[in-house]
C-alpha cells in the first residue's frame, strides 16, 4: 500500500474514465458474469417516450448537475436523491429495470441481484407495488427476450427480479445498522438474506458486505471476515471516483491477495459517469494489474457468493469454467 500518496488528479480520472469506457478487452468482455451489486437509478439513458416528457425530465433534472468526482459523497447523495424525482409512475420503473437487464445482458452477465431503495420512492408518495409491478414486469419480459438469445443455458438465465434479501443503503454515519437489527431479525425469520451496504464494521448478522474496502487498513476487521467467510461487494470506481484516494485499487489487490471472498460491482453507474461491471473490472486491469485468472476467481467469488439456485449456480460454474478451457486453448493466458 502507498502510504500517504497524493489525491488521483481529476486529470487522471478522466484519463482512466476514457481508457475504461474505451476497453475492448475480450476476455472481461466474453467471460459469463454475476453482479450483485448495482443499484436500480435513474439512468442517464432512460428512454423518454414523448418529447413532453423529456422537456419534464429535463426539468426535473435541470438543478443537477450529474457529474461525480467534485463534492466527494455528500454531494453524490444529494444527487442520488434528487434523481429519483424522474421516477413516478410504474412504467418508468419497467424501462429502469429493463434498460439495465439489456445493458447487463450486453455484458454478458448471466444473474444479476440488483438493489433498489423503497424508501426513497414511497416518501415521495409513490406505492411500493408500482415498483414492484414495473420491475415484474420487467424481469419476465427480460427472461424471455434476452434469454432467447442464449438457448443453451435458459434455465440458467434468471434475470428474475424477486425480492431476495434486505438490506441498507446510503450513508451510515448517523445511523449504524444494529438500529436496524429488530428489521433485519424479522426479515432473517421470514426466509429472507440479509446484506448490509455499509463501508465500516456492522452489519451484525449479514450474509454478506457491499463495499467494505476500509476493512483492510483493520487487520482484526478483515480477520473477522476472514473467519465468518463473509462475502464482500467491491465497487473500484465509485471509490475511486468520489474519494480520489490513489491507495483505492491497492486496497482492493490487498482484500483479494488475502483470499477475501469478493468480487465487483459497478455501484451506481447513472451517477458514477457510465461505468458498468465490464469498465469496472478493466480498471482493475488498467491500474491493478489483475490477470485473466484473478478475473476468473472473482467470478467463481460471485457465483459462490450470489443467493441464486443450487441449480443455477452451478449451470453458470459450469459455463464459466467451459469459457476458461476455450480461453486457455486458444489464448494462453497470464
Ligand atoms: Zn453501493
Amino acid at each position: 500500500m502507498l502510504p500517504n500518496a497524493p489525491p488521483v488528479s481529476n486529470q487522471t480520472l478522466r484519463e482512466y474514465q476514457r481508457a475504461i469506457h474505451q476497453h475492448n478487452d475480450a476476455l472481461i468482455n466474453d467471460m459469463p458474469k454475476v453482479e450483485m451489486h448495482s443499484i436500480l437509478n435513474i439512468n442517464t439513458r432512460l428512454p423518454c417516450k414523448t418529447l413532453s416528457e423529456l422537456k419534464s425530465t429535463y426539468r426535473l433534472l435541470n438543478d443537477l448537475d450529474a457529474g461525480g468526482v467534485d463534492g466527494g459523497m455528500e454531494r453524490f447523495f444529494d444527487l442520488y436523491y434528487g434523481g429519483f424525482n424522474v421516477l413516478r409512475d410504474e412504467d418508468d420503473f419497467y424501462r429502469l429495470a429493463m434498460n439495465y437487464f439489456q445493458k447487463a445482458a450486453s455484458m454478458n452477465i448471466r444473474y444479476c441481484e440488483p438493489f433498489f431503495d423503497p424508501q426513497g420512492h414511497t416518501r415521495r408518495g409513490i406505492a411500493f407495488e408500482a415498483m414492484i409491478r414495473g420491475f415484474q414486469r420487467a424481469q419476465v419480459e427480460a427472461a424471455q427476450i434476452l434469454g432467447s438469445a442464449m438457448e443453451h443455458y435458459q434455465q440458467a438465465l434468471p434475470y428474475r427480479y424477486t425480492i431476495f434479501g434486505i438490506g441498507l443503503d446510503s450513508l451510515k454515519v448517523d445511523l449504524p445498522p444494529l438500529l436496524f437489527e429488530e428489521v433485519f431479525r424479522r426479515a432473517r425469520s421470514d426466509g429472507f438474506k440479509i446484506t448490509c451496504h455499509c463501508d465500516i464494521g456492522g452489519g451484525g448478522g449479514a450474509d454478506r458486505i457491499d463495499h467494505g474496502l476500509h476493512a483492510v487498513d483493520d487487520p482484526l476487521l478483515l480477520q473477522k471476515v476472514q473467519e465468518r467467510d463473509l462475502g464482500m461487494t467491491i465497487c473500484p470506481w465509485g471509490y475511486l471516483c468520489y474519494s480520489g484516494e490513489a491507495e483505492i485499487i491497492s486496497r482492493v489487490r490487498t482484500l483479494y491477495n488475502a483470499g477475501i471472498k469478493m468480487t465487483i460491482g459497478s455501484d451506481d453507474p447513472s451517477y458514477m459517469e457510465d461505468i458498468w461491471l465490464n469498465n469496472s473490472l478493466y480498471l482493475l486491469r488498467k491500474v491493478g494489474d489483475f490477470t485473466n485468472y484473478d478475473f476468473l476467481q472473482l467470478q467463481k467469488n460471485a457465483i459462490q457468493m450470489c443467493w441464486a439456485p443450487a441449480k443455477i449456480k452451478a449451470a453458470i460454474l459450469e459455463e464459466l469454467q467451459h469459457f476458461w478451457a476455450r480461453w486457455e486453448t486458444q489464448r494462453p493466458s497470464t
